[in-house]
């Protein structure tokens, strides 16, 4: 079996992965980082997990050993699509490289330009960017990509999902064609094909698992729960979630739990809280340095449940992670297998639970499709029976009605994350609105809701008045309302 001994690698590195504990190089490892000491440019396909952040630092760190960084000019060019996983390769380098004289920057959005200048202005070997934000730098005249002599992509796929393709084009434009490329994707879309074609020289091709292989680690399970509205699905969800975590006692650490929309993070992270469980959000609408200490608080073990949305998680590299949860099945199947790949890393076991309502079945059929098999069905343990679908099982349909005004994200969240508060009396509901100034008679419909005019009827009954209701001859039960207001001679 290769060792790292045998890969030619600086000494200094060496010494540094033999004190952060590694013993063996993983199998990108093993294959990439020969080619990438000989010069050739790799595409690996690989996904996170499999060790293939040192399988492009590593050589990156040996081949710039030599040499030294000039002014406003990087040496080595490391682009990752968010901001989370830039700081990753930037940690990994930090811990590879300490016992050369590399010098790095770190530049990424919701961080001040200022400080990131300084250090570019001085000269570094490794610049890690994501690519927006070196594209903002490089059109404030700070910064010349002429002096690239490796660059590396990756989390590709990612990219593309982000829309950073065209970015990534453009930076490449702007690196010298001598440069050496070593190319990261999960998957080959053939987007991302024509990319690699275009811009890497007769690449070593690494193809490290099958596409979108989970690791064989990892125990599944899916979840199926009954149909219901869309809110009283969500709600039901929670509630198998909270279930499922208490049965799993002990054996949950820590978990990743996964929903598709930023707005369903806030409202299940506030509703976990709510019910007295360790939990914070991650997404990319909140502000950096929130992003930043919740995820260290996760990784130091102080949160035990981190809620998260596919782009900030992806690539998260949290040693261990006992369970991963699906609070929605995701909408791309690959997604599947990046989420779950958050746990059973490095050789553990660990367990990925799913939850899903009949409306999600095209995107489980997608998921088994890709993995080629199907998830094994599990059971919510002590989920009370299933609500029946009616309006009564969602607190905000109880709600008194308000005008329809189109509802900001943050607005929708605070009034959403309310759902598991107990539900708004609907009688209280309706006697307020019956209490409103009489609008002006010809205002008031026939058709005005039942439960309204009954509420009103039960007002007048309060009042002691005589309801003349039943004495309107011919009209039956739709009586328009200003035939029942009373009037007085002044
Ligand atoms: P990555 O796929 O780059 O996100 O790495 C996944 C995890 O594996 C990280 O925690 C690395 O520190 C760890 N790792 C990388 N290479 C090795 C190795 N050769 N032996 C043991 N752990 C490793």
């Amino acid at each position: 079996m290769t060792q790292f001994s045998d890969l030619r690698l600086d000494p200094k590195v060496l010494k540094a992965i033999n004190e952060a504990g590694y013993t063996t190089p993983t199998p990108i490892q093993a294959e990439a980082i020969p080619h990438a000491l000989e010069g050739r440019d790799v595409l690996g396909i690989a996904q996170t997990g499999t060790g293939k952040t040192a399988s492009f630092t590593l050589p990156l760190i040996t081949r710039l050993g030599r040499g030294r960084a000039r002014a406003r000019m990087p040496r080595s060019l490391v682009l990752a699509p968010t901001r989370e996983l830039a700081a990753q390769v930037a940690e990994n380098f930090d811990t590879y490289a300490k016992y050369t004289r590399l010098t790095k920057a770190l530049l990424i959005g919701g961080v001040a330009f200022g400080e990131q200048d300084k250090l570019i202005d001085r000269g570094v070997d490794v610049l890690i960017a994501t690519p927006g934000r070196l594209l903002d730098h490089f059109e404030r005249g700070k910064l010349l990509l002429t002096g690239v002599e490796v660059m590396v992509v990756d989390e590709a796929d990612r990219m593309l999902d982000m829309g950073f393709i065209p970015d990534i084009e453009r930076i490449f434009g702007l690196t010298p064609f001598t440069r050496q490329t070593f190319f990261f994707s999960a998957t080959m879309a053939p987007e991302i094909e024509r990319i690699t074609n275009t811009f890497l020289s007769n690449p070593a091709r690494i193809e490290i698992a099958r596409q979108a292989t989970a690791s064989e680690t990892i125990t599944q399970e899916l979840i199926e729960l009954p149909a219901t509205k869309r809110d009283a699905a969500a709600k039901l969800k929670r509630e198998a979630l909270r279930a499922i975590i208490e049965a799993e006692g002990d054996k949950l650490e820590n978990a990743i739990i996964f929903c598709n929309r930023k707005v369903e993070v806030d409202i299940l992270s506030k509703s976990l809280s709510k019910h007295k469980l360790d939990a914070a959000p991650i997404h990319g609408d909140l502000d950096q340095s929130l992003r930043t200490r919740t995820l260290e608080r996760f990784r130091a073990g102080d949160l035990k449940l981190l809620i998260a949305s596919d782009v900030a998680a992806r690539g998260l590299d949290v040693p261990s992670v006992s369970h991963v949860f699906n609070f929605d099945l995701p909408s791309h199947p690959e997604d599947y297998v990046h989420r779950i790949g958050r746990t059973g890393r490095a050789g553990r076991s660990g367990k990925a639970i799913s939850l899903m309502v009949p409306a999600d079945q095209k995107y489980l059929e997608q998921i088994e499709q890709l993995l080629q098999r199907a998830l094994p069905r599990g059971t919510a343990p002590g989920l009370k029976a299933a609500p029946q679908s009616t309006p009564e099982d969602d607190a905000p349909a109880a709600r008194p009605k308000r005008s329809r005004a189109p509802r900001s994200a943050s607005k929708a969240a605070a009034s959403d994350a309310k759902i598991d508060a107990p539900a708004v009396e609907p009688v209280t509901a309706v006697a307020e609105s019956a209490a409103q100034p009489p609008a002006p008679a010809h205002g008031e419909q026939p058709s005005a809701p039942r439960e309204r005019r009954d509420a009103q009827r039960s007002t007048r009954d309060r009042g002691g008045r005589r309801d003349s209701r039943d004495n309107v001859v011919g009209m039956g039960d739709h009586v328009p309302d200003f035939l029942l207001r009373e009037f007085r001679v002044a």
